[in-house]
């Protein structure tokens, strides 16, 4: 028996519908993609010769068709880059539209597939700039969306599902990867290649994915999203911050340079607790002393505080210590700690709260 017409529109009308309660149960979630090797492509199985950065928003969202079981996606393709040409437009573009997009209703969370080179920086910068309390991860991928064994789909599955987690809420910006949860403030990059480079080496990572469920095991004690005090809505550009490293016979070379460049401060990567040659500690002093340049001490060592009150009277020569804060992330937080004061007891209160 042939249906009649009444009976295929009766049934176009209930598909219809059915879709649309469907959408509107799904809670909604934004993908902004940045590029790295999560859109990497290679013309080989392996990783040899490949390009980060290559594949578009549309292509990394067809290779998880089971993101459409969690969430109502929707992609953005903000930048497609290798995470190590980030800089201060992308963070200030990115901060912006999480911000614009987490205040409206429907926005359950975020997650921002990045490189994984400096996401490091774009994670903790995030942390301290976003105004909310939604879930906002970043992700990415040690393998090229074209290898054997891509951990880019799951990663971006186990993201999604921990960005529609009402257990998200409230933890700061984390990333993750390879079934584990990380904070943002304490984040590094660990293993040139290892799928499990991402670490907290001194806090611990917050939790696992397991069964594409968030199981949260700690939560961060420091300021972030709606607690921290930096907002960069309305700025186009972030105080001028370099990094520069000490080792044996390290002449100040590197510090003339940043001061020459204008830099409005520069982090120490020292050697142990935050040491450095007694020329770059005299030619730091004199640019903080006569330029007002900033001076924050923090350390070439993954694990450990660059405590106060060791070695580096840091009071007598103007300076602050990075506590926990890599010198990676404590650049990231001197820049924004610029955007509010130059007095580094100020400062120094702010490495102790971030
Ligand atoms: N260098 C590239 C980037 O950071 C690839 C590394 C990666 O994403 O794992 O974007």
């Amino acid at each position: 028996m042939k249906p009649d017409f009444r009976t295929i529109i009766l049934i176009l009308l209930a598909v219809l519908f059915a879709g649309q309660v469907y959408a509107q149960d799904r809670p909604t979630v934004y993908i902004l993609a940045t590029g790295g090797t999560i859109a990497g492509e290679s013309q080989t199985a392996v990783t040899a010769g490949y390009k980060a950065g290559a594949v578009g928003i549309d292509q990394l969202l067809a290779a998880v068709p089971q993101l459409s079981d969690l969430a109502d996606v929707r992609g953005e393709q903000v930048v497609n880059i290798g995470s190590q040409d980030m800089n201060d437009a992308v963070w200030l573009t990115l901060a912006a539209r999480v911000n614009e997009l987490l205040d409206e209703d429907e926005t359950a969370g975020i997650v921002i597939t990045h490189g994984t080179d400096t996401m490091e920086e774009t994670a903790y910068f995030l942390n301290l700039t976003v105004k909310s309390s939604k879930p906002v991860i970043l992700v990415g991928s040690m393998r090229p969306s074209t290898a054997i064994s891509a951990d880019g789909p799951r990663n971006i599955y186990n993201a999604v599902a921990c960005a529609v987690s009402p257990l998200s809420t409230g933890r700061g910006v984390m990333v993750v990867m390879n079934d584990r949860i990380l904070g943002a403030d304490d984040l590094a990059k660990t293993h040139t290649l290892d799928v499990g480079t991402f670490q907290d080496p001194n806090y611990g990572q917050l939790g696992i994915v397991y069964d594409g469920k968030p199981i949260y095991a700690r939560e961060s004690v420091k300021r972030h999203t709606v607690h921290s005090e930096f907002d960069v809505r309305g700025l186009d550009r972030l105080p001028r911050v370099e990094i520069v490293v000490s080792y044996s016979n390290a002449t100040p070379l590197f510090v003339d340079s940043a001061v020459e460049a204008g830099a409005r401060g520069i982090v120490v990567a020292g050697v142990g607790n935050g040491n450095m040659t007694t020329a770059m500690q005299d030619a730091l002093a004199a640019a903080h002393r006569e330029m007002g340049i900033a001076v924050v001490r923090s350390s070439r060592i993954m694990q450990g505080p660059t405590a106060q009150w060791d070695e580096v009277d840091d009071d007598a020569l103007g300076f602050a210590a990075s506590w926990y804060i890599n010198p990676y992330r404590s650049r990231v937080l001197l820049m924004l700690a610029l955007t509010r004061t130059t007095d580094y007891r100020e400062i120094q209160r702010m490495f102790q709260e971030y």
